[in-house]
């Protein structure tokens, strides 16, 4: 089953929780972790990921109780607001996984020379700076609507000073960000 993720968080926003896997509307659903690559269809970050049909990152799956218990899920129950809550808590940490990655850890990644030190991601390695670059601002388009969905019904969002710190170190860097004043 094709899974339309765009029309499913716009579900989400919209005041529904449809199960990506059976399509059943539910007033709760299971917010658990996996990491295998067959789960990334019922992971509504995933979509932005690249290739998700091989992502074997640990994420946040979300199925209706039923589903959850057919896949082994393991996981707990929670309302619109806690599986926001957990979308948001979700996205950050993706946000500050990438942060991490821009900053330092595709050194590693990419084992360079010593003397290259000093290269940035962009120079070192346009094609996967722009593979990064490209799931970064899918996390921050999604990370706008989640914050959205707070502010549209008056819910306070938790830890809001996380956005200012994530925007400092961004600029740091000298990399754009859509989650800047
Ligand atoms: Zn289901
Ligand atoms: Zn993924």
């Amino acid at each position: 089953m094709q899974i339309d993720w765009q029309r499913a968080i716009n579900e989400i926003l919209s005041g529904e929780i449809c199960c990506p896997r059976c399509g059943a509307l539910v007033p709760e659903v299971v917010v658990g972790y996996s990491r295998a690559a067959s789960a990334s269809q019922f992971a509504p970050l995933c979509q932005g990921c690249n290739p998700h049909e091989e992502c074997d990152a640990r994420k946040l799956v979300l199925l209706c109780e039923a589903c959850a218990h057919e896949l082994r899920l393991r996981g707990r129950k929670v309302n619109q607001e806690g599986m926001m809550v957990a979308l948001l808590e979700e996205c950050r940490r993706n946000l500050e996984e990438s942060l991490d990655y821009l900053a330092e850890y595709w050194r590693e990644d990419l084992d360079i020379d010593p003397e290259d030190m000093d290269k940035r991601l962009e120079e070192a390695d346009p094609e996967l700076f722009t593979q990064e670059n490209a799931w970064r601002r899918y996390l921050e388009e999604q990370y706008l609507k989640f914050h959205h969905w707070f502010r549209e019904r008056s819910l306070r969002i938790p830890n809001a000073a996380w956005r200012s710190e994530y925007v400092e170190e961004i600029v740091a860097l000298s990399y754009e960000t859509l989650l800047g004043d």
